[in-house]
């Protein structure tokens, strides 16, 4: 058990990091748990051209770095572990990594999401065999050869224009006739003469296990029912996100899709927890929105200890250390 903290802050993306620059700045010494992937969804982005600041675009990897150092210099203790418990039952909140318990009066839950899968058996055995859910980490070992998107979102289009850099050719699969990504995404996809689209089915399965790579996808044609081979040399998966919220099962209010609940911004249905970002938010899931709620956590937070600090003496752990208060921006 180590010393109570005013904030510990879960997870290391846009939301993360910048609840962190805006704790630190107001003399709240936050604990930043970086989590198994330090940086968050945009590590794994090649150009992002709508973040504000940056007329000629930034690399999603550059972008955290400048994140995680403005967080660092202004305080963050920033620590490279996954946790793997938190007790919000408890007060003060407790927090499990590496085997180690921290407490905490204030917690900023920013775990982001994960890319969803199809669910297939083949899929799970070809992982990392041919088949990826991340055109940015693996599209370099697809030069000269063809590959298969399945989406029809700015992910699928995305991953497959980042893919014409590598592969000789590259087809999206998408369930339904229609897309789902933006339209800008759209005509630069529909436009790039390596791209091809393939309407109205679904991957089945994923060929060919018994050779442990990937040569083709069987589809099923939802219009016809027909079914038919593809060959392929590689399968990207495009498909969407799931919130990273199994941490918080049955301590916390979660929607259908299992995203945190937030109510007045950021405030979740137990008082001192605030989540950021897409794990709380199946919207708008973007860098600049992730970061707009990174701050609305972090000034919620400060408000939070300020109102411990203002309870009756009765609260025994509402013991804030003097200057908590203190925001300078
Ligand atoms: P979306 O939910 O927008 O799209 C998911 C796509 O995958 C849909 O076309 C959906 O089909 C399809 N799909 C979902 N499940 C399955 C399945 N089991 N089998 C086959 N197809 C499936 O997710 P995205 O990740 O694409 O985008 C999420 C958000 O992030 C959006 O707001 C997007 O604008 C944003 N984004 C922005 C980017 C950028 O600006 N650079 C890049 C990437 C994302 P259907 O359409 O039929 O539902």
């Amino acid at each position: 058990m180590t010393d109570t903290r005013n904030l510990i802050i879960l997870g290391s993306g846009a939301a993360g990091l910048t609840a962190a620059i805006y704790a630190a700045r107001a003399n709240l010494s936050p604990l930043l748990f970086e989590g198994s992937q330090p940086g968050g969804q945009l590590t794994i982005t090649t150009d992002v051209e709508n973040f504000p600041g940056f007329k000629d675009g930034i690399m999603g990897p550059a972008l955290m770095a400048e994140m995680r150092a403005q967080a660092a210099r202004f305080g963050t203790e920033i620590v490279q572990a996954t946790v793997d418990r938190v007790d919000l039952g408890a007060s003060p909140f407790e927090v499990r990594a590496d085997g180690r318990t921290h407490r905490a009066r204030t917690l900023i839950i920013a775990t982001g999401a994960s890319a969803k899968l199809l669910d297939i058996p083949s899929e799970a055995k070809l992982l990392g065999h041919g088949v990826s859910a991340c055109a940015t980490c693996d599209g370099y070992f697809f030069r000269d050869q063809r590959v298969i998107v399945v989406g029809g979102g700015d992910t699928a289009l995305e991953e497959a224009t980042f893919l014409t850099k590598f592969a000789s050719r590259v087809t999206v699969v998408h369930r339904r006739d229609e897309l789902r990504a933006s339209k800008i995404m759209q005509e630069r996809a529909r436009a790039n003469p390596k791209i091809a689209f393939v309407w109205d089915s679904v991957v089945e399965e994923v060929l060919d296990v018994a050779q442990g790579k990937v040569t083709g996808v069987k589809l099923r044609h939802l219009k016809t029912g027909r079914t038919s081979v593809l060959e392929t040399d590689g399968l990207f998966i495009g498909i969407g996100h799931e919130p990273n919220t199994g941490l918080f099962k049955g301590q916390l209010e979660l929607d259908s899709h299992g995203y945190i609940r937030t109510v007045e911004g950021v405030k979740t249905s137990v008082p001192g927890v605030f989540a950021a970002g897409d794990v709380q938010d199946p919207i708008y899931r973007q860098a600049v929105t992730a970061a707009g709620t990174g701050c609305m956590a972090a000034l919620d937070a400060e408000r939070y200890l300020e109102s411990l600090r203002h309870a009756p003496p009765a609260a025994p752990d509402a013991k804030v250390p003097s200057g908590s208060g203190s925001r300078t921006a």
